[in-house]
């Protein structure tokens, strides 16, 4: 007998024929020898329903009462479903958020889940019933009872919380769609299902899977072994396993970090490679990157920042150990990218053996605004420069000076109340099975981005956090921020750039902000640029593999397309590039990845998975 928690999504209970046929599924699992926690979201488009009922009263409802009214939607379906099963037979109860026990902090519309009583549901469960809660609300406790909200698309997240609180077995996200696609199938008709996916790269494809699968559930599955499986309500296919490593005894208490940062890394290994002044044009990365595969030479973080008139700037990492062969590689190529071979004017090869990386991760981070503000101002305390800055969705690295390393691991800890910081994840499959991970697993496009450059920011410490804090200060969520190599002195003073991107819809407040902001802190212009589109491609896999970057510059300029700005993590490669060019270069990285081929089998007749095979 497993414990078994079920949730259905909107459209899964849109109709009364549909509520039927999900009691119908329940049965099933419990006529199987199971226990079924069920956890439902409100019937199709209700909430969306009673935002626009809210709106027609007054433009700025109070926090308050939206999740006093969105709540309802839930309630409704609960209790039809708990009907639904009785109807059949089966005995069942029906239960909100604040009859279970899900506690949250007291921030409505928001709220994170911070402990979850478990005493009624066991002694429900004892009884046979079916429990039927309802999804994305709780109650916090603070000073009076009151009812919360966790944000549209809640219900994932409070049944993998009840999943982790109940040590369930599996939990079961049923929704209206097969599973986790390789890419958005609208734009790529050649998406695949993907048989399975770590959470960690569930967590990078954030804004590919958010609408399938919240990012917040996937934290806690991640950070307490929750077993994940997103399927279809209308079939019997398995659907997309997210899989998660073995959990450490992790405490219930404070369940959903109530801090947005689960984890600050240290790599204080690292080599830094500069190309300064090379030209802008498609294919360059592609050489630049081809050039170090082919010497096999794993990158770690590649940055590349606005352009500059008709040259860019494009430096990266990798590890100590191959600084030498780095050098050789890179000083061979800088001549043939200038027009005049010995005009050290154009491109340019600096090489920095003394650099360390931190970084911050945590899906709390992902709309958060303020949580690289926070980062960089604990740094800028400490009177540490902040040289490259690279984010991700749940990441943001940093190099420094190697020497300010101890200090700023301690700073972030203190900053972050992170006591612990994880071990690598290991490119073999999380659950222990011994084969590798695709080095590529999907990829995503985003387009309601815009790109706001700053040029010659002071290059002291202290100057992203005062810009990203004024941000956040604003309630503007930044997506990626990228600070480049490139130096100017600006009367004796060195500077460098600082791009980021913000939603479309805060394009004009971060423009305005940033214009305001360039007098005080005597930086120059300020570049805005709404027409862009992110490419990404994620996978465990190219931590460990050459190449990864390479193939994807490749493929994109294959298609002619420009790289505007480039960041990485670990597992993730991100690329700008005008907006105009976003689902062609979608397509041209998903099927250079083969991403449409490796629906149920990671390996070919060589037995190396076929992303091995190329080199980069
Ligand atoms: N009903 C809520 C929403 O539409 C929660 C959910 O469905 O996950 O956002
Ligand atoms: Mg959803």
């Amino acid at each position: 007998m497993a414990l078994i928690v079920q949730k259905y999504g909107g459209t899964s209970v849109g109709t009364v024929e549909r509520i039927q046929a999900v009691a119908q599924r329940i049965q099933a699992t419990v006529a199987a020898g199971h226990q079924a926690v069920v956890v439902v979201s409100a019937m199709g488009k209700t909430t969306d329903g009673l935002v626009k009922l809210a709106g027609e009263i007054t433009s700025q409802p109070s926090r308050r009462e939206m999740d006093m009214l969105l709540s309802t939607g839930e309630q409704v379906s609960i209790a039809l479903l708990s009907m639904a099963l009785q109807a059949l037979g089966q005995d069942a109860i029906s239960l909100t958020g604040a009859q279970v026990g899900i506690i949250t902090e007291a921030e409505h519309s928001r709220a994170r889940i911070l402990n979850i009583k478990t005493d009624r549901l066991e002694r429900h469960l004892s009884e046979g019933k079916v429990i039927v809660v309802a999804g994305f609300q709780g109650i916090s406790e603070t000073v009076d009872l009151e009812i919360t909200t966790l944000g549209r698309g809640g219900s994932d997240t409070s049944a993998v919380a009840l999943a982790a609180a109940l040590h369930a077995d599996l939990c079961e996200i049923y929704t209206d769609v097969p599973g986790i696609l390789t890419t958005d199938p609208r734009l790529v008709p050649e998406a695949q299902l993907m048989a399975e996916i770590t959470s960690d790269e569930m967590l990078e494809l954030a804004s590919l899977g958010a609408k399938v699968l919240h990012p917040r559930a996937v934290e806690i599955a991640r950070n307490y072994g929750v077993t994940l499986v997103v399927r279809s309500s209308w079939t019997d296919e398995p659907g997309t396993r997210v899989i998660s490593p073995q959990p450490h005894g992790r405490p219930l208490e404070g369940l959903e970090l109530a801090h947005p940062v689960d984890a600050v890394e240290f790599d204080p290994d690292q080599t830094k490679v500069a190309f300064l002044r090379i030209p802008d044009r498609p294919g360059i990365a592609a050489h630049l990157f081809g050039e170090l595969a082919t010497q096999n030479l794993n990158v770690d973080l590649i940055i590349q920042s606005i352009h500059e008139g008709n040259t860019n700037d494009i430096a990266f990492t990798l590890v100590k150990a191959n600084l030498a062969q780095a050098e050789m590689v890179a000083a061979a190529l800088a001549p043939a990218l200038r027009t005049n071979p010995s005009d050290t004017s154009q491109a340019e090869v600096m090489v920095d053996g003394h650099t360390a990386k931190i970084s911050i991760a945590g899906a709390g981070m992902i709309g958060r605004p303020g949580v690289a503000a926070k980062m960089f101002s604990a740094l800028a305390t400490a009177g540490i420069n902040i040289q490259l800055i690279s984010t991700s969705e749940v990441k943001v690295s940093c190099t420094l000076d190697a020497a300010a390393g101890d200090r700023a691991i301690a700073l972030l800890c203190e900053a972050f109340g992170v006591t612990s910081s994880p071990v690598m994840p290991t490119p073999l499959a999380p659950d222990g099975a011994d084969r590798p991970t695709p080095v590529v697993r999907g990829a995503a496009l985003d387009s309601q981005q815009a790109q706001v450059g700053l040029r010659q920011v002071p290059d002291r410490p202290g100057m992203a956090a005062k810009i990203f804090e004024r941000l956040a200060s604003h309630g503007v969520s930044v997506d990626m921020i990228i600070q480049s190599q490139r130096c100017h002195r600006v009367k004796g003073e060195p500077s460098r750039d600082i791009a980021f991107t913000v939603a479309l819809a805060d394009a004009s407040t971060a423009e305005n902000l940033m214009q305001a902001m360039a007098q005080e802190l005597g930086f120059g212009e300020v570049v805005v640029n709404r027409a862009i589109a992110k490419v990404s491609v994620v996978g465990m896999g190219m931590m460990h593999y050459p190449g990864v970057a390479a193939r994807m510059f490749q493929a994109l300029s294959d298609e002619h397309i420009n790289l505007q700005m480039i960041a990485t993590s670990e597992i993730k490669i991100s690329c700008v590039v005008a907006e105009s060019e976003g689902i062609r270069a979608l397509q041209a990285v998903h099927q250079a990845f083969d991403l449409a081929a490796t629906r149920s089998s990671h390996t070919d007749s060589s037995g190396q998975p076929p992303e091995h095979r190329v080199g980069r």
